[in-house]
């Protein structure tokens, strides 16, 4: 099996090598339009054993197999050749073993909202479908955390701890596992002041890929005993192991909550105002850039009537004396910028109404264009460059004459273009396909990374070279082989087929 990894090391390192060089004359970074698929043989013994095991909750008709063989992306590629629906840890962990005795691909599957090819069935296998594991453990309120199994989604969480006063803040646009949240190292609208599943991941209990149960991290805080394991596996994509339960941090609702939109006559003024109100030290809970075109999406989607410009969607969290600050100095650094004067969403519903949207903006953009997908970029940069890496991002985009979308959780530096093609258009993904290199390679110049919170998936691997170079490379695909030595764990992502 080290062969396999061999070959797959001399192909790639040829490529990184190219990278290497381009990153120093700037030429485009290689990538492949379609995903390559290697199915390896799924024996008819191995399906049969898990029919015996699994009964109904093992199934190889066709729709569901489809149902988990696609995400949000926009590739296609022949679905997995079963599903498995656990229901336990004891369930994932036979799924495992009976899958590894026939070097059979295992793809953990939350609930399928990822956005960079995560799920595919690039080698076919079988899809293990956590969902059904969406049991809260354990509320540990005086100690501000909580122990979910991997299927429960953030929003049934925040209902669990409703009661508590507490409540977790990470909030991806779509109602999405705390398993998969984790796997993706996700983050969302709240990331600004709350951090992202890296910094709020505790513990893990994980089955590895010889179908052993392992714990990694503590209720603790703070921890340095030993190899950070918790940090190994959030971000992982499914391709080390897979996650059974997740120990997540909560926090105290705040006590004045207020949110509000304003909008600025350029892009480049609310990106301005943006970098000004971070490097300030305003504690923002929330920073969301719109373009213009966005917003008209976002009104048409969410019947809004929100004002049609370059927007900032902002929250603030804390004391009532302690929001009325950062508001006022949120004000004059707006006003300063051009800003027009701030709509307030003031009751919970309003802000329930305006967080929706935001939320929503992805499926806008989409259904702006029936019958399109959307080629998502991630870029993240330190906030200095924040308008560096956007606003010529946009020029670009508005150039090529295709359709796209802007939001960005710009208080991190991070925005998404969502560029939407018709899928039968090779020409139209090539454009897009070309904007997204540009942007990156730009992003990767200015110290930034491709991927601020979907992860590598398929799309992603030829950045990810771009952007850590050989070594880390041979290190991740080190660390893979060394777990997972049959590569059974959702093989063919994040850096080798
Ligand atoms: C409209 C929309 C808005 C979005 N907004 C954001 C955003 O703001 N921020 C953000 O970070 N993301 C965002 N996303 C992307 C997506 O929601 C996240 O990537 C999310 O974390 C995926 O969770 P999931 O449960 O759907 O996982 P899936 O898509 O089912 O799986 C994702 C990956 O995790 C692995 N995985 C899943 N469960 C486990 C497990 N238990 N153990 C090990 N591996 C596992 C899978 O194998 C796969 O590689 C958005 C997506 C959409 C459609």
């Amino acid at each position: 099996m080290t062969r396999i990894f061999d070959n797959i090391d001399q192909q790639r390192l040829r490529i990184i090598g190219a990278h290497q060089e381009h990153s120093m004359n700037d030429s485009p970074i290689a990538t492949r339009l379609q995903p390559e698929t290697h199915p390896r043989v799924v024996p008819e013994v191995l399906l049969e054993a898990l029919r015996q095991r699994f009964g109904s909750r093992f199934s190889t008709a066709l729709v569901i197999r489809e149902q988990h063989g696609r995400d949000e992306s926009s590739f296609s590629v022949p679905p997995p050749d079963a599903v498995v629906f656990a229901q336990s840890t004891q369930d994932v962990t036979d799924v495992v073993k009976l899958a590894g005795q026939h070097r059979v691909p295992v793809i953990p599957f939350g609930v399928g909202t990822s956005l960079e090819g995560h799920l595919l069935a690039v080698q076919g296998g079988i899809s293990l479908d956590v969902s059904r594991m969406d049991q809260v453990l354990s509320i540990n309120a005086e100690d501000l955390t909580v122990t979910v199994q991997p299927g429960v989604t953030r929003m049934a969480l925040n209902e669990a701890v409703k009661s508590t006063g507490l409540f977790f803040p990470i909030d991806p646009g779509a109602d999405a596992t705390i398993g998969g949240m984790a796997a993706t190292r996700a983050s969302g609208t709240n990331a600004v002041r709350y951090g992202t599943m890296r910094e709020n991941v505790l513990a893990l209990e994980v089955v590895t890929a010889q179908g052993q149960v392992i714990r990694t991290g503590t209720r603790a805080r703070k921890s340095s005993a030993g190899y950070d394991l918790t940090r190994l596996m959030v971000g992982s994509e499914g391709t080390l192991g897979v996650i059974t339960e997740v120990t997540v941090k909560l926090y105290p609702l705040p006590e004045a909550v207020m949110a509000a939109t304003c909008t600025f006559d350029s892009l480049a003024s609310a990106v301005g105002s943006t970098i000004e109100i971070i490097q300030l030290g305003v504690p923002i809970a929330r920073c969301e850039l719109l373009d213009s075109n966005t917003v008209r999406m976002v009104n048409k989607h969410s019947h809004l009537t929100l004002t049609e410009g370059a927007m900032l969607l902002m929250e603030f969290h804390g004391s009532p004396s302690s929001v009325q600050e950062q508001v006022e100095t949120v004000q004059s650094i707006a006003a300063d910028h051009g800003g027009q004067a701030f709509e307030w969403a003031a009751t919970p519903e309003e802000r329930t109404r305006l967080w929706t949207a935001r939320h929503n903006a992805y499926f806008a953009g989409v259904q702006s264009r029936p019958g399109c997908k959307a080629i998502t970029t991630d870029t993240c940069v330190p906030i200095s460059h924040l308008a560096d890496a956007l606003l010529d991002s946009v020029t670009e985009a508005q150039a090529s004459g295709l359709s796209y979308f802007l939001v960005g959780h710009v208080g991190d530096g991070n925005f998404h273009m969502g560029y939407l093609i018709d899928p039968n258009i090779p020409k139209e993904r090539e454009i897009a396909e070309q904007l997204n290199q540009q942007l990156v390679q730009r992003a990767l110049k200015l110290g930034g990374t491709c991927s601020g919170e979907h992860g590598v998936g398929l799309h992603k691997m030829d950045f990810l070279l771009a952007e850590t170079g050989a070594g880390a490379i041979a290190m991740m695909r080190a660390i893979k082989a060394a777990l997972d030595p049959d590569n059974i764990m959702n093989p063919g992502k994040i850096f080798s087929l």
